[in-house]
């Protein structure tokens, strides 16, 4: 019940930033969907958030993901895939996932396809993108994207569903986030259904909101700060 509380009082103070960022900006917040990132935390407290009305969650690794998925198979959530994802396991994370935000390569684009396909839905993919081009984080380059675009938005059960970014640890966020508003811009003319913008975490989910992003990937300000990642 203690648990309920603290993820009840997390949740409601992101939701009202939202509200009011959003407000601040002209935005309906209607448009923006807040994915709350449950990786590290116990299926228990996905089981509680969907009791206060989360519908989005989000997840960084296949083993962990699949089995939460499983454990939650009675709560009707939509699973957001958001970490670096391996050629080996897309085909697997295509089985569960309903969006994948972390495409970054067109050796994935195989076997999320046919992973969705055996699965027989739909999957939407973000394309991440680096900022600043150090491939070593994750994101495809820039000028990358337009091909990746195409080869996402042509394969089978795939649904190009916009762009997203991990701000360059060394930039301000709002010059990420501007760049992240702008590349979207750019890939809207080619494919004028990839709308979406994944960006903003715990730290910068407000300057995110401000450039534009759709979809926020909010973990620690709704379940307590992760022990590190090994
Ligand atoms: C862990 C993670 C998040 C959430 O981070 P918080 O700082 O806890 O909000 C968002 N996006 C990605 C890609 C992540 O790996």
């Amino acid at each position: 019940m203690e648990r309920q509380q603290e993820l009840a009082t997390g949740l409601e103070k992101v939701r009202s930033q939202v509200t009011t960022t959003c407000e601040d900006a002209g935005r309906d917040p209607a448009e923006v969907t807040l994915v709350v990132v449950t990786k590290t935390y116990p299926a228990s407290d996905i089981r509680a958030l969907a009791g206060l009305g989360v519908r989005d969650v989000g997840e960084s690794r296949d083993q962990e993901a699949s089995a939460k998925v499983e454990e939650s198979s009675d709560l009707d959530l939509t699973w957001h895939f958001i970490g670096r994802l391996q050629s080996n396991k897309a085909r697997a994370v295509a089985r569960y996932a309903h969006t994948v935000h972390s495409l970054d390569r067109a050796s994935l684009v195989p076997g999320l396809s046919r992973g969705a396909t055996e699965a027989g839905r739909t999957l939407r993919c973000f394309l991440q993108i680096s900022l600043d081009g150090d491939p070593t984080r994750g994101g495809a380059p820039v000028k990358d994207i337009p091909a990746l675009a195409d080869a996402i938005a042509s394969a089978e059960s795939l649904q190009l569903a916009g762009l997203m970014a991990v701000p360059p640890v060394t930039w301000d966020p709002n010059r990420a986030f501007s760049d992240l508003l702008g590349a979207s811009a750019h890939l809207i003319q080619q494919h004028p259904e990839a709308t979406g913008i994944s960006g903003g975490m715990t730290s910068d989910f407000v300057q995110a909101l401000r450039h534009g992003a759709t979809h926020l990937r909010v973990g620690s300000a709704v379940l307590g700060q992760r022990p590190p990642l090994r």
